[in-house]
């Protein structure tokens, strides 16, 4: 049975609302970013049905993934990789959305366990050009799409971004489409992609109308986070 947890609920209810606006029911994804949140929370999520958890550091979502094996949830690493951390990623975590360098393939290729299904790999861009941010070029995008589609134990899923946070909703908007068309020429090359990742606590919406097909919640479904 699951329990009810009335801000899941209306999360899903608003991710709904607009998939449907978009002509898109049914099409979006909810995955609750955990980081900094204790392993109760994420039980609590879990036990009122929710499945796909991100977390921002390799080792505290390793820890998290290992302390609660029992419940046969989904994890995401959504946060900057260093390459010293691939070992650990590539064995922790189901989905790792934030390859930006060709240097990360290689080393999660080869250190993800041969028992285990391929990584799931999203290719995080960096939409806005932002100095200093994680994410490829958009240029740069389909090389390591295909370094990333010749990696046997790893596959090709799709894109992340985090649009730069512009405090007018045109810009971030006119940002979600440029990623929705990038995803769309990634699709025409490997028509096997179903996941466009953007979209967060006060955006999600927006995304959602221009094509997300995951959207990344942390704040909305825990409240603030402590500094
Ligand atoms: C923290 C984080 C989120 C969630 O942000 P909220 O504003 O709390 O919803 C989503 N994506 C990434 C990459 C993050 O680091």
């Amino acid at each position: 049975m699951e329990s009810v947890h009335p801000t899941l609920h209306d999360v899903l209810q608003t991710i709904e609302n607009a998939a449907v606006l978009a002509g898109r029911p049914r099409q979006v994804g909810l995955l609750a970013v955990s980081k900094t949140r204790p392993a109760s929370a994420v039980r609590e999520l879990a036990a009122a049905g929710q499945r796909a958890f991100g977390e921002n550091y390799v080792q505290e979502g390793a820890g998290k993934a290992r302390e609660l094996a029992d419940l046969g949830l989904e994890w995401h690493l959504i946060g900057h990789l260093q390459s010293n951390k691939c070992r650990e990623a590539a064995e922790a975590f189901d989905w790792v959305q934030s390859v930006d360098r060709v240097k990360l393939v290689a080393a999660l290729d080869q250190a993800r366990p041969a028992d285990r299904p391929p990584l799931n790999v999203l290719i995080q861009v960096n939409v806005d050009g932002e100095a200093g941010k994680s994410g490829c070029r958009p240029d740069e995008v389909m090389p390591l799409a295909e370094a990333v589609a010749a990696a046997p134990r790893l596959r090709l899923r799709g894109l992340m971004a985090i649009p730069e946070p512009h405090p007018d909703p045109g810009h971030r908007r006119a940002s979600f489409r440029r990623l929705q068309e990038l995803q769309a020429a990634l699709a025409a090359r490997f028509p096997g992609i179903d996941t466009l990742s953007m979209g967060m606590s006060d955006d999600f919406p927006l995304a959602i109308a221009e094509g997300a097909t995951l959207v990344r919640i942390g704040t909305a479904l825990f409240g603030p986070r402590g500094q």
